[in-house]
């Protein structure tokens, strides 16, 4: 039997090759050219690299769509996919513009996902574990049992050691005065946390004589701090990469991840500048109300039927967030 794939496309049509045989079914592939002239979304680079902190770097390294017509942008791949139920291509800018907006508005998800975009990432191992958390990539990490860890470790500066927050457990915000003459406690407290750093990173040296003298790389590395840097490929479809940087991005995420996830931002915001417009519009700009949080909006109050503390700053957080 033989199928032509011609029939799916369309573009213009050339001549229809024959491929290999597949299980006794004879097939021939048609290379349908693109309708219009074409641009590489990257720009022909080998990779879009940002350089975070010291030793880590976070780079877009391939994209899909790669090739999108000229004058426009990855955008349209997710106009593409919205449109295929009524089998219209690409409209004018403006008219994507408010579709893209419309999808996101709407929580129409999957024409985002039609998206993908591949990072190569070098962090420290307590962002990658944040980071891993992420399910919905596909991720290849550098193998500590098969290789050498290298000699990279994250380490503040002295003006970047934080205090753990009063308010949120999991929080740390305001910074140690580093000025001696000023706070000597708060100046030495800084210091001593940045010796203890010290103090791991030394661990490195018996690390690496262990492994000289026939330990398994598996089992040398078992001491290492979570200072130390990892690396890993990282693929994600568009949708569930604006989920990321939703909760990476927010002031509730670490520091040290925040960054990767700005800078993931940095990198993608040229190559589907609607996307991200709409993203910034309706996501991260935006105030996401409760039914309580409405009421008390309706009554001008500015308490929560509620005795739930942390329910109450969150809404004076969002009333400072929608007033100022
Ligand atoms: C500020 C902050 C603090 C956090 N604190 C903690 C903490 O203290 N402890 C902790 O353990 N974690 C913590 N997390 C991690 C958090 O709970 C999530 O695991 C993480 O953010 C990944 O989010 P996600 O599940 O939406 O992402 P993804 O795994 O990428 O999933 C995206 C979406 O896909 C769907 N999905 C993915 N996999 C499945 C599945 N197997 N079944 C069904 N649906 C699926 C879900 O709808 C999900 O929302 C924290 C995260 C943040 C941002």
């Amino acid at each position: 039997m033989s199928t032509n794939l011609q029939s799916v496309s369309s573009g213009a049509s050339v001549e229809p090759k024959p491929a290999p045989a597949v299980a006794g079914r004879a097939f021939t592939i048609a290379h349908v050219p693109f309708e219009s002239p074409t641009f590489d979304v990257m720009g022909n680079s080998s990779r879009h690299e940002i350089k975070i902190h010291e030793h880590g770097f976070i780079a877009l390294v391939d994209a899909m769509p790669r090739l999108v017509p000229q004058g426009q942008t990855a955008d349209s791949a997710v106009v593409q996919a919205a449109r295929v139920s009524y089998g219209q291509g690409t409209k004018k800018v403006n008219e994507d513009r408010g579709l893209i907006r419309y999808l996101l508005r709407h929580r129409h998800t999957t024409p985002f996902e039609m998206l993908e975009f591949k990072f190569h990432v070098a962090m420290p191992i307590f962002v990658a574990r944040q980071w891993i958390r992420h399910r919905t990539a596909n991720v290849n990490e550098y193998s500590a049992r098969y290789s050498i860890v290298p000699d990279r470790f994250y380490k503040p500066t002295i003006d970047e050691v934080r205090k753990q927050s009063a308010s949120n457990r999991q929080g740390g915000e305001e910074r140690f005065a580093a000025d001696a003459a000023a706070a000597p406690d708060e100046a030495r407290t800084a210091e001593e946390f940045l010796r203890y750093l010290d103090d791991a990173e030394a661990m490195y040296g018996r690390y690496q004589k262990l492994t000289e003298a026939g330990v398994s790389r598996e089992m040398a590395r078992i001491a290492l701090p979570v200072s130390v840097y990892t690396e890993w490929y990282w693929k994600c479809d568009l949708h569930n990469i604006l989920r990321f940087l939703s909760l990476r991005m927010d002031s509730h995420a670490q520091e040290e991840i925040r960054i990767y996830a700005d800078a993931m931002h940095a990198l993608l915001q040229p190559i589907v500048p609607l996307t991200m417009e709409a993203f910034e519009d309706y996501e991260m700009g935006s105030v996401r109300l409760t039914r309580l949080e409405l009421a008390a909006l309706r009554s001008r109050s500015d308490t929560l039927a509620t005795d739930n503390k942390r329910e109450q700053a969150e809404w004076a957080a969002k009333r400072a967030r929608i007033y100022l």
